[in-house]
Formats: C-alpha cells, structure tokens, sequence
C-alpha cells in the first residue's frame, strides 16, 4: 500500500514521511480514525515507507523487494494484531486467522468489525484481543528481525484488548525491545489505558475531506464527475461508505443482468441455455445467490404492481423499468403466488447450503412452466 493510494490526507501523509526521512520514528504511535477514513491503510502505507529500499518522492516505490513482500501481505518483519473471536484454546493467537486477514486486505484494506465479522464468519458476537495474543505480540518483537533492521507491530482495533492484554502491551511500549515499532489504531481513544494514550504518539486521523475524494474517485478510479459527486454526497468522509455503495450499485446492475437473462430463457422456453445459465449462477457465492434471489423477489413484486397501476407505481427506472414494461405481461394471478413461493423456497434453501447448481436447474424449471400459465 503506497501513500499515493490512499484518497486524502496529504498534510498527514507529508507529515509521516519526513519524520521517516528525518528519522524521527517513535517507538510507539496511536492513530486514531474511523475505519473508513483510512486508519489501517495510513499504518500500512507508513510501514511500507519505513521499510522500502527505494522511497521515493515521500512515497514507497512499490517495487523493491520489501514492498512486494508488504503488498502480499507476507512482510517477515511487519506484524499484524486484531481481535478475534475466542472459541477454544486453541484459537488464542491472532494468528489462528492469518488467512482470513490476507484476505481482507488483499481485497481492501477499508473494512471494519462487522466486515472482518463476516470474514471470518462469527456473526455479531464481538471479537477480543485476548492475553495470550499479547504475549506473543511480545515474544515477537523480542526477537531479532529477519532483516536485521526493524520490526513494525500494526495492532488493528486495540481498544478490544482485555485488561491484561492492555497491562502487557502497556509493558511492552514503556520498555520496547531495540528497533521496534508499535503503531496502534483505534477508533475509540477513550477505550484504551490512559497510560497507553499518554505513551505513544498521538496522529489523528480525520475524514476524507469532499474534494480529495472526488478527485480520487474520479482520477485514481475513473469514475464520471457526475457519479462520483453523488457519492462524495453520501460518504460522510469515508471511502469505506463509498466503496460499500459502488458495490451495491455493482450488483444491483449484476442481478439485473442476470435476472432479465434467466426470464428471457425461460419465457421463450430455451431449455438447454437456461442450463447453462443455472450453471453460471450456482458458482457465484451463497451470499450472493441469496441477494439475487432477493432481487428477483423484488421483481415479481413490480411486475404485479405494474399490472394493476399500469406502471404507475412501478419504482423502477431506465433498462429496469423497460425490460419491466415487457416482462411484466408473463406474471400474473395464475402464477404469481407459486412464482413467490418458488423464489422464497429457493432463498430458503440456499441459506441451508443446498447444492446450488441443482437447485437453480430444478428451479429454472419451474420457472419456465410457470410463464407458461397465461
Ligand atoms: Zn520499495
């Protein structure tokens, strides 16, 4: 992660550079943000600087060989640290979901607890940095670094040690073993010990400001001015919220191009493409089977409404709304209960990990014989 990909923050990110440069490093620093402002990805970008054999202008290459081992996330001396949820004893190291953490930040390094929640598949229960983490947080930095220069600990949402997680790392920033670096973020200050907050160096992150995220979204990530204005209004300052709503805007346009392909098929009776389709589908995910279900639910819905408004209520617009305008005349009140029930089942189901490539064939089916009901 290059300081350079990060939306916003140019005084902050000048200001973590020339320290680098000056070799003013504090042994420990607290940033404090919401996630989506950009805590984690600054604590990465800041690591990469320190570690990169070829900075740059204020900024990491992104090339040499320790900037590559930081981008896959597989740096032998950057350590991460995060809660994590306690099930037996033999899941009291972070380390126990490494995987899942590379995961994370291969896909972005914007997230927070409900996101990382839902990688790591815990559900609401909430995730801990419990003693035994610490422990090894400082067994770690008390050896000598792979690369003889320093070692960096990144503690992600340190607010969520236990107490005595809190007391050793508390231990360990009031005596740092040589050459070590301890950043820690967190989004509630007030939550950590005092004498933790008044041992480290304070670097505040605050929200993206509207301009710079509009520039990003619009230099770093193509997007139209018009588009990414109507994001920049919603974000409330973190590109967490905006990535969230491209996504949801994604696959909204996804779902509807699968569902008016799958009605297509199956109103003009193509048996063997439908098949295919129904193959296609079932490799997408759980998660999004069950939205796009959802999607079609949605659909049915406007198709009736549509019938009995002459579209005059229909909440749809553009393609949406004129595939709507066609497809409508196939669901009617011969079909339209079976139609939802059909759709409700499926959802049902698949949240029971059916095999979705059978249940998508079977219900496709279905489907095809029901548009038939005229
Ligand atoms: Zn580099």
């Amino acid at each position: 992660m290059r300081f350079t990909n990060i939306p916003g923050h140019s005084k902050l990110k000048e200001r973590l550079a020339t320290n680098i440069d000056e070799g003013r490093v504090p042994h420990a620093q607290l940033f404090v943000g919401e996630d989506g402002s950009g805590v984690l990805p600054l604590a990465i970008a800041y690591a990469q600087y320190l570690f990169c054999e070829n900075k740059q202008g204020q900024d990491s290459c992104g090339e040499c060989r320790s900037c590559k081992n930081i981008t896959a996330f597989n740096h032998p001396d950057l350590h991460f640290s995060f809660p994590f949820k306690l099930i037996s004893k033999k899941n009291e190291l972070a380390k126990t979901y490494i995987s899942e953490w590379r995961e994370q930040l291969s896909e972005t390094p914007y997230f927070d607890l409900q996101d990382w929640n839902e990688k790591c598949a815990i559900g609401n229960s909430q995730p801990i940095i419990p003693e035994k983490e610490a422990l090894e947080i400082s067994t770690k930095l008390s050896l000598k670094s792979f690369e003889g220069g320093v070692k960096v600990l990144i503690v992600w949402h340190a607010e969520l040690m236990n107490a005595t997680a809190a007391n050793k790392l508390l231990k360990l920033i009031e005596e740092p073993p040589d050459k070590t670096v301890i950043i820690l973020t967190t989004n509630q200050q007030d939550r950590l010990l005092k004498t933790i907050t008044s041992r480290t160096q304070l670097v505040q992150v605050k929200r993206i400001m509207d301009a710079d995220l509009m520039e990003y979204l619009v230099g770093c990530e193509g997007l139209d001015s018009e588009r990414a204005k109507s994001l920049v209004v919603e974000s409330e300052g973190s590109y967490l919220k905006t990535r969230r709503q491209m996504i949801s805007e994604n696959h909204h346009q996804y779902y509807f191009n699968h569902f008016q392909t799958w009605m297509r098929l199956s109103y003009q009776k193509k048996v063997v493409e439908t098949f295919n389709w129904a193959e296609t589908i079932s490799g997408i995910g759980r998660e999004q089977q069950k939205q796009f279900l959802q999607y079609c639910l949605k659909m049915i819905r406007q198709c009736i409404l549509g019938n009995y408004t002459d579209m005059e209520m229909v909440k749809l617009h553009g393609e949406e709304r004129e595939f709507m305008n066609n497809f409508s005349k196939f669901v009617n009140n011969k079909n339209v209960m079976q139609l939802t029930k059909e759709f409700n089942d499926a959802h049902y189901h698949i949240e029971r990990n059916a095999n979705p490539k059978i249940l998508f064939t079977d219900l496709s089916i279905k489907i095809i014989r029901l548009l038939r009901k005229q």
